[in-house]
């Protein structure tokens, strides 16, 4: 039924709205300015379009078409609650595009894939990944992309527990649908936010690194969308940088411009990627873990192997952490350049 529809599209945004305001009121300074890129008008538009939206539902507008002002098609209401346009009135290149998206969608809701540490010429990996609760927040991922070079992928869902734990699970599916089809990080992404930002079944907000690594020229191509920066330890300098953001996190801002870096390697450099749960962890006088504890350690043990990274890691955090219980998921993964 109709109102039934336009019932939950109200509660979502609700929720969203919430969520967003609740975010820019109590996240620290820092995590905001990750999340958005330094760029606090990215949000206030989005704010702008739910309290819009809002207010056209409670006068009956809301999906109303400015062509024919006959409602919108359901479907397309749920995946984008501002579509203002009957599939009818589209082009043949628009409704190509919007059934992708659609095939996208249900897609989205369905598979849980398993996860899966893949043999990469060239390179070390290993991963790592607690939930706080049963089901997490966080996750990792490794896939192909089109031209065969290696993805990468490590997300943190805001909030925890079964419904980050689904969004999770649909972003992987979404990721994975996409990849075989592109060769760009940006492109993947870019479809992700515009996937995300009005759909009516994700209130919620993710960061999410993602790159793609080529064994061959020896670079990683990636985007950082709001994500911890990972760590890139070089051997022969004993330097450490981090791979900063480069777009504002997913589904939080209205504009989604996703730049690209590509940087190279040689061979005994290690990158180590993170989410939130391992620098954030507190000790016993309510201190963070950091980044510069985490930018040491890296260094300390960066000569060892990838799996004897992590572990060490691991290690200080919990040693840190006095071993108490999780209050966040904590997902690491490490690469090492062997050849
Ligand atoms: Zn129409």
């Amino acid at each position: 039924m109709v109102t039934d529809l336009y019932e939950r599209i109200q509660e979502g945004l609700e929720e969203k709205q919430k969520e967003i305001t609740e975010f820019l009121e109590t996240a620290p300074e820092t995590e905001i300015e990750v999340c958005l890129c330094d760029d606090e008008n990215l949000v206030e538009q989005h704010l702008q379009v739910i309290e819009t939206s809002l207010e056209k539902i409670e006068d009956n507008t809301l999906g109303v078409c400015v062509v024919c002002h006959g409602y919108v098609d359901n479907s397309l209401l749920e995946m984008d609650y501002t579509a203002m346009v009957c599939l009818d009135h589209y082009s043949d290149e628009e409704r190509r595009r919007l059934e992708s998206e659609l095939e996208l969608s249900q897609v989205v809701q369905r598979a849980l894939l398993p996860q899966q540490v893949p043999d990469i010429r060239g390179v070390e990996l290993a991963a790592f990944s607690r939930p706080s609760e049963i089901i997490g927040g966080d996750y990792f991922d490794f896939f192909e992309f089109r031209d065969g070079t290696h993805g990468l992928v490590i997300a943190d869902v805001s909030g925890h527990g079964v419904s980050a734990g689904m969004l999770m699970s649909s972003l992987q599916t979404a990721i994975r649908t996409m990849a075989p089809d592109t060769d760009s990080p940006a492109e993947i992404l870019e479809r992700i936010n515009r996937f995300y930002i009005h759909n009516i079944h994700f209130t919620t907000f993710v960061t999410i690194f993602l790159a793609r690594f080529d064994p061959v020229t020896l670079t990683l191509t990636y985007v950082n969308a709001g994500h911890n920066p990972p760590a890139v330890r070089r051997k022969a300098n004993s330097s450490i940088n981090w791979l900063k953001p480069t777009a504002p996190a997913i589904g939080l801002a209205e504009e989604f411009h996703a730049r690209m870096e590509t940087i190279g390697f040689s061979r005994g450099d290690s990158v180590l990627l993170y989410t939130d749960g391992v620098t954030e962890v507190l000790n016993f006088s309510n201190e963070e873990f950091g980044q510069e504890r985490l930018a040491e350690l890296v260094q300390l043990h960066a000569d060892r192997s990838a799996p004897d990274l992590l572990q060490a890691v691991r290690q200080a955090v919990g040693v840190f952490g006095g071993d108490r219980p999780l209050v966040d998921d904590v997902t690491m993964v490490a690469l090492k350049i062997s050849g």
